[in-house]
């Protein structure tokens, strides 16, 4: 399909659908230049209009008001946001109906997501938040490489055991192909993701030619692990820039698919219930989402200096129908203060650790993060993927998935650097594993704690 006629029919699905995208995309591409101080404002304007609209509006916020004596007419800016409760997920998913806008003038869609827990949750959006916050801010992030919609795309995602297996559901596998196919999208099943299946799947994508990948990272990873096992030339695929999301992705994986592909890996991060919340620029930028959300970087319910790790906590300004104030995404990022070369001025986090639940616990109390780990086999260029599985307090095994023999001086590296950590009563196992399955929810759960 020519790009110009998939982004003509992208676009037209799109308005269909009600998350007309581009009047949102024309605003964003201005705002990224403008004076950070100007765009504070606006954010600040929105931010008020949101909370009245809660506070009159919305079942769960008008109590949590309620309880601070603060009337809609009396707020006049952030000042407020701190009094109001933080919501998880599970705060959500226990008061779903509260969290309903009693004046439903806006039109909104009910999308499914799996839930890190692989619990599946089924949730309101604003069409106007879907426009704003999803597809306004991915074609702004992906216009910033060069890889507007309609360009020839191959995206690896769970896309098939999410609809019954009756003729409804396989009649719907068929439309969403069709319509994927127009948009000059090629769908490969996370699942399908096999020493059987890559071959088939690769010969497919050298005809197709993608320039193009989009992917949760652990797929796009296991595709190029299983390439590079097959001996099948990756950089014959033609492959410009590999967009990877929904998950952390430790580097050593970054380099192995960059060295397969032969391309640059970019980061796409978000999440269902906000959108896009961060996107990487071609000067390595992690830029925020900062018009669409307003930002509150949090660690033990205090406001960490810049360089430091901090759980996200955002407020989606465009949701109106169901409202999320100061929501925990649950994710653990690195805020900076730095200003990026692009010359945008979006705000930036230096790095997005993991979900802010992947930790383990220490014995002598405390928790070790997901980052730690990160950082941990950073050091270890071979080990490209890594699973801790804690079961006891003080037992610790370590699966190490690595492109050549680990060898025992490594190995001693990561046992000792964990005890100091752990202490010394805890026992660290390191075992080489030949393999590591994707979870049913399509993602790779790399901490596994069982206490
Ligand atoms: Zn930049």
């Amino acid at each position: 399909m020519n790009k110009v006629l998939a982004k003509l029919f992208y676009d037209s699905v799109q308005l269909a659908k009600g998350w007309d995208y581009k009047p949102y995309l024309a605003d964003l591409e201005r705002s990224q230049w403008q004076p950070i101080e100007k765009r504070n404002e606006l954010q600040r304007l929105k931010l008020v209009k949101l909370l009245r609209h809660c506070a009159d509006h919305v079942p769960f916020y008008r109590d949590a008001f309620l309880d601070i004596g603060v009337k809609a007419k009396d707020i006049r800016d952030e000042s407020v946001l701190e009094s109001l409760p933080i919501v998880t997920k599970k705060t959500l998913r226990e008061n779903y109906i509260r969290f309903f806008s009693d004046d439903q003038k806006r039109p909104f869609d009910v999308w499914k997501t799996s839930g890190s827990t692989g619990e599946p949750f089924a949730f309101r959006l604003d069409k106007n938040s879907i426009a704003a916050n999803t597809y306004a801010a991915l074609a702004r992030g992906r216009r910033w490489w060069g890889i507007d919609y309609g360009i020839r795309e191959a995206m690896v995602w769970s896309c098939v055991r999410d609809v019954s297996d009756t003729l409804l559901g396989r009649m719907q596998v068929l439309k969403r192909q069709w319509s994927w196919s127009l948009k000059n999208i090629r769908l490969i099943d996370t699942y399908s993701l096999d020493h059987t299946n890559v071959e088939t799947i690769y010969h497919d994508l050298l005809k197709f030619r993608p320039e193009c990948m989009r992917s949760i990272s652990s797929g796009l990873f296991r595709f190029c692990v299983l390439l590079d096992d097959l001996g099948l030339d990756g950089l014959a695929l033609g492959v410009r820039y590999a967009i990877y999301t929904g998950e952390a992705f430790p580097e050593a994986q970054k380099v192995l698919v960059e060295r397969v592909l032969g391309c640059k890996t970019i980061c796409e991060y978000g999440c269902s219930e906000v959108g896009i919340i961060a996107f990487e620029c071609p000067k390595g930028g992690l830029h925020l989402n900062h018009e669409n959300l307003f930002f509150e970087f949090l660690k033990n319910s205090d406001h960490p200096t810049a360089g430091q790790e901090a759980e996200v906590v955002v407020t989606n300004l465009n949701d109106y129908v169901v409202p999320l104030i100061r929501y925990a995404v649950g994710d653990v990022v690195v805020p900076s203060n730095e200003t990026c070369t692009c010359g945008r001025t979006l705000p930036l986090i230096s790095s997005v650790g993991g979900r802010s639940h992947a930790f383990i616990k220490i014995p002598g109390g405390g928790v070790l993060h997901g980052l730690y780990f990160t950082h941990l086999f950073d050091g270890l260029p071979s080990v490209t993927q890594f699973r801790v599985i804690q079961e006891k307090i003080n037992e610790l095994r370590i699966e190490l998935f690595a492109s050549e023999p680990i060898s025992s001086v490594d190995k001693s590296f990561v046992v000792s650097s964990l005890v100091k950590e752990m202490g010394v009563d805890c026992r660290v196992v390191v075992q080489q594993v030949d393999d590591m399955p994707l979870s049913h929810s399509g993602k790779f759960q790399w901490i596994v704690s069982k206490l």
